[in-house]
């Protein structure tokens, strides 16, 4: 049974948007942020500047997710209503969910519960990036209520994944195998009867490009080394004869070219310029908001900047690349909320490609500092400005009178 066979499965809310806003502001929003993107992304405060990117935080798909919980959460108030997973790669949201009652299957705010907790009567949401289709089965089969947040963007590449696998092509995804979106696109593949192979960065891709060009270093090594991220069957001498790429919607743009590059020389050498188009398809799938948040970073960093702050879930794909390319050009600071600035002039934040936070002291020097902020596509506003907050509490500093007055103004909008 397919998602739209269900008799019980919501895609589009409950039309209770006016209600649950009052609460998405009060938990969500930030009159600081509001005011820093009202007067050119900047905030001066003595010998402090803060710069803050252009497009950062809550993209369209997360601010739907959202919305959608607290939607059911109010449409099904007498209801057990159930997360399969995080909603989003970020601990304040998925913290407010458990606040509301909502409980989780899988995941560090489960309790083990997994599938086996869910009876006909619960309401389970689906998360923004989607899940795999033999959970949505199963789903289905219990006959549970099903709010599907999944993404718009993410839908379009299981489309292009489902039609790659309709035509005979295998889908070579740019993503993580372990991450619920890679996991959830690679299963439409095989529904349609197709195989996959994901890549996750450019040295595994250059293991690929061989294979395709002259067998690499052979079937079975090729095999052994993506056990994990092939389909079952997947057998490189056939598989790999046709490929269409798709992306995880949140990697690195820069990346995901020189991937779809390289796998388009290995194709052409392998069957010449004439075939290509019998053996090689390309639509990259990268999102909107992760383009548009890559693209702000990198006009910030043209700034002359002392340093970086990147928020974000320590899970979140989009977050740690933006630190990756911030990390290129200046000293970064990947924190998870605003919770990693601490008293004592202490930071702990996870140091690019670690997987593991430290922490620092002294990292806010006295003087002259201009501090570059962004944030990752499933941040809050609220964890920016209280990290602002916690910057200037380090540096001694108060807020700008015109700027306090207008946080206190009544009508509760930034002048
Ligand atoms: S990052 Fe892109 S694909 Fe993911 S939820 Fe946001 S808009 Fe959708």
């Amino acid at each position: 049974m397919s998602e739209t066979e269900n008799r019980d499965y919501h895609r589009r809310g409950f039309g209770l948007r006016q209600e649950v806003e009052p609460e998405l502001e009060a938990h969500y929003r930030n009159a600081l942020v509001d005011w820093i993107c009202a007067h050119g992304h900047i905030l001066v405060a003595g010998d402090l500047t803060i710069r803050l990117a252009r497009e950062f935080g809550f993209c369209y798909g997360v601010d739907r997710a959202v919305d959608f919980a607290y939607e059911t959460r109010l449409r099904f108030p007498d209801r057990r209503v159930w997360l399969i997973g995080e909603i989003i790669h970020n601990p304040h949201v998925n913290e407010k969910m458990l606040e509301m009652g909502i409980g989780f299957l899988f995941g560090r705010y489960s309790k083990d519960n997994g599938y086996k907790a869910v009876e006909k009567e619960d309401v389970v949401i689906l998360p923004a990036f989607g899940i795999p289709l033999e959970d949505m089965e199963r789903m289905n089969r219990i006959g549970c209520t099903l709010v599907d947040t999944t993404c718009g963007s993410v839908i379009l590449v299981w489309k292009n994944v489902e039609q790659y696998a309709r035509d005979g092509f295998t889908s070579l995804i740019h993503g993580k195998f372990y991450h619920e979106e890679t996991m959830a696109t690679a299963s439409r593949a095989i529904a349609e009867g197709g195989h996959y192979l994901i890549v996750r960065n450019l040295t595994e891709t250059e293991m690929v490009y061989d294979q395709i060009r002259n067998g690499g270093p052979g079937r079975e090594r090729f095999l052994e080394q993506f056990d994990q991220a092939i389909s079952p069957g997947f057998d490189p001498d056939v598989h790999l004869e046709r490929i269409g790429l798709a992306n995880q919607t949140t990697m690195l743009k820069s990346e995901s070219l020189q991937v779809a590059d390289t796998l388009l020389k290995a194709i052409r050498d392998r069957y010449g310029a004439e075939h290509l188009a019998e053996h090689f398809r390309n639509f990259e799938t990268i999102c909107t908001a992760t383009q548009e948040r890559q693209d702000a970073i990198l006009e910030l960093l043209e700034a002359p900047l002392d340093l970086m702050l990147v928020i974000g879930g320590y899970n979140s794909s989009n977050t740690n690349n933006l630190s990756r390319i911030a990390a290129t050009r200046v000293m970064t600071y990947h924190i998870e909320s605003a919770r990693g600035i601490l008293p004592g002039n202490e930071i702990r934040y996870k140091p690019v490609g670690e997987k593991d936070p430290v922490a620092r002291y002294d990292w806010l020097k006295e003087g002259p500092l201009q501090i570059g902020i962004t944030a990752g596509a499933s941040t809050p506003d609220s964890e920016i400005g209280n990290a602002i907050l916690g910057i200037m509490e380090t540096l001694d500093l108060d807020l700008p009178v015109e700027v306090a007055e207008a946080m206190t103004d009544p009508s509760g909008k930034a002048t």
